[in-house]
């Protein structure tokens, strides 16, 4: 009779316990839910998305190298996160100039651009078709870095504000407008674990942004975007002339500079030729 007793004190007693222990344990499972959930970016693809031949340098370069011809290499980045999946930063020059051996001038910009290779092509090499691609983030409206936006019906594409504002001002729009398209205003830590974060960074245009990028073994990286265009333009804070704003583009470049010491971070210059170049690229990956 006493353990039986003490069976029913026991049961009762567990019976008290219960709500307060079933909140212990929900917040057990929260914790390691939100754990499970916290992921982390395991695979950074740079895809060549182009290159330009352009004929003076002084137009991105006020006052230095007037008339010197100056190549530009122009990638996309293909970053898969373990949780959220594929996000393209950029979506490079439209991949129809692959079929012209000659490619195609811009007049304004005394500048030929090309396309070796197409970003369809780049992606079908990884294994993967548009539909894989959740989420594209542009650095901006420019059509070096906004083409190819509509082989990706799915996809949402991650845009500042201001940008799409600018964007829909112009006669010729980027891409379809109604395409689904996330604003943000600012700065965002995208997946919400710092593995994706976008760094507002106007000045080329209104709404430009730029990328901090966290990897286990490679750490931080930043993709400028057209924050900055060159090496040595980084050097000296050079803007170009046909920046919409000259002091936002310095404070840009101050701001990028500063998470760079901060995160102990990489620059890597979308533009920027010889360093472009010395990049591992798709197939190939950065961890
Ligand atoms: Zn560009």
């Amino acid at each position: 009779m006493a353990t039986s007793t003490a069976s029913a004190r026991s049961i009762r007693g567990a019976g008290r316990e219960g709500p307060l222990r079933s909140v212990f344990w929900a917040m057990i499972l929260l914790v390691g839910a939100a754990t499970a959930e916290a992921g982390e970016v395991d695979r950074l693809y740079v895809i060549d998305c182009g290159w330009a031949h352009a004929l003076d340098q002084s137009r991105w370069s006020p006052g230095v190298n007037d008339g010197v011809p100056i190549d530009f290499s122009d990638n996309c980045y293909l970053i898969h996160h373990s949780s959220e999946g594929y996000l393209l930063w950029d979506t490079g020059i439209t991949d129809r100039l692959a079929a012209l051996p000659e490619g195609v001038n811009v007049p304004a910009l005394g500048q030929t651009w090309h396309r070796t290779q197409t970003l369809l092509g780049s992606l079908a090499g990884v294994g993967l078709k548009p539909s894989d691609v959740r989420y594209i983030a542009l650095s901006h409206i420019h059509p070096d870095h906004a083409g190819n936006i509509g082989e990706f019906p799915d996809a949402i594409v991650i845009i500042q504000k201001a940008e799409w504002e600018y964007a829909q001002a112009l006669p010729q729009k980027p891409f379809n407008p109604e395409h689904h398209i996330r604003e943000i205003a600012g700065d965002n830590d995208l997946f919400g674990d710092g593995s994706v974060v976008i760094l507002s960074t106007p000045g080329h245009t209104p709404g430009h942004q730029s990328l901090l990028v966290r990897l286990q073994k490679t750490g931080y990286v930043v993709l400028t975007g057209d924050a900055v265009h060159f090496q040595s333009n980084w050097d000296n804070r050079r803007v170009p002339g046909f920046n919409t704003d000259k002091g936002q583009s310095v404070a840009s470049m101050e701001k990028i500079s500063r998470i760079l010491g901060e995160k102990r971070a990489q620059l890597w210059i979308n533009h920027d030729k010889p360093s472009s170049d010395a990049r591992l690229h798709a197939p190939k990956f950065y961890e």
